[in-house]
């Protein structure tokens, strides 16, 4: 492949409420830092010619018209909880557009939940209009591929990450990997994680939670893992940008929405 670079956008990088929290008015939450305000967890990564997107939340629609996304070939699924999935019907646009279905790729537990949550779309798609989506269920290493002539290919790794009782998916794509709504990564997962210069990583909060890495866990993984740069999402409405993410160690900073960075493939 000729271009060697992954072009990596956060889309979203808070919590399950969003940031601002609705009815808030604390400090982050009435902050006019636009690094304060998070919509929902998401990424946007191009590769060549290749587009792919990392779950679709409920604010999809906004993330796609701010970033001025055009093309979207493959979807990669975390997870089936509410704040990842239901923007999938937002997609539409893109498949009047491409003609062809889009693959979305998820484990085979989650695959199994959506095609429950979207069944008009998964399962009885007679309707016209419908979002086009093929789920495909994975659980090993897989290639994506544009839809263009031509078109590069991509190898995905899925990372079996634990998000409370739930296993879920983070992914790897070469040198980068996306870790959200983590609560532990098993030591076989850690091995799949050697290598990578750049991680994205749950960081909720300071307070501890059942389902999602603290701040000082994060940072503690983000250590063990090595990366040469780690951002931490599903930030709370507790993180207060400029304050927590001039205390964290060199390497590691707070994703914000819209940050950018190039990753060697
Ligand atoms: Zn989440
Ligand atoms: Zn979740």
């Amino acid at each position: 492949m000729d271009d060697q670079q992954l072009r990596v956008q956060l889309l979203g990088t808070g919590t399950s409420t969003g940031v601002p929290v609705i009815g808030c008015d604390c400090e982050v939450c009435t902050s006019p830092d636009p690094r304060d305000s998070r919509l929902r967890c998401s990424c946007y990564i191009q590769i060549g010619n290749v587009s792919i997107l990392i779950d679709a939340g409920p604010d999809f629609r906004a993330q796609a018209l701010r970033a001025h996304i055009d093309s979207v070939d493959a979807v990669l699924i975390t997870h089936h909880h509410f704040d990842h999935v239901v923007g999938l019907d937002d997609l539409r646009p893109f498949l009047f557009r491409n003609k062809v279905a889009i693959p979305c790729y998820a484990s085979p537990e989650t695959a199994t939940v959506l095609e429950r949550m979207f069944s008009y779309i998964f399962v009885d798609s007679d309707y016209p209009g419908v979002a086009n989506l093929d789920l495909v269920r994975v659980d090993a290493p897989f290639h994506v591929e544009g839809r263009r002539e031509l078109s590069d290919r991509v190898q995905v790794t899925p990372i079996p990450v634990l998000h409370g009782d739930l296993q879920i998916y983070g992914y790897r794509i070469g040198n980068f990997a996306y870790l959200t709504d983590t609560s532990a990564i098993p030591e076989s997962s850690m091995d799949l994680l050697v290598g990578v210069e750049v991680l994205v990583l749950d960081g909720l909060r300071y307070e501890s939670h059942t389902k999602h890495l603290t701040i000082p866990e994060a940072v503690e993984l983000a250590r063990q893992i090595g990366a040469r740069q780690t951002y931490l999402v599903h930030l709370a409405h507790s993180i207060h940008h400029k304050r927590v993410d001039a205390e964290l160690p060199d390497g590691v900073n707070l994703g914000y929405d819209g940050l950018k960075f190039s990753v060697r493939l």
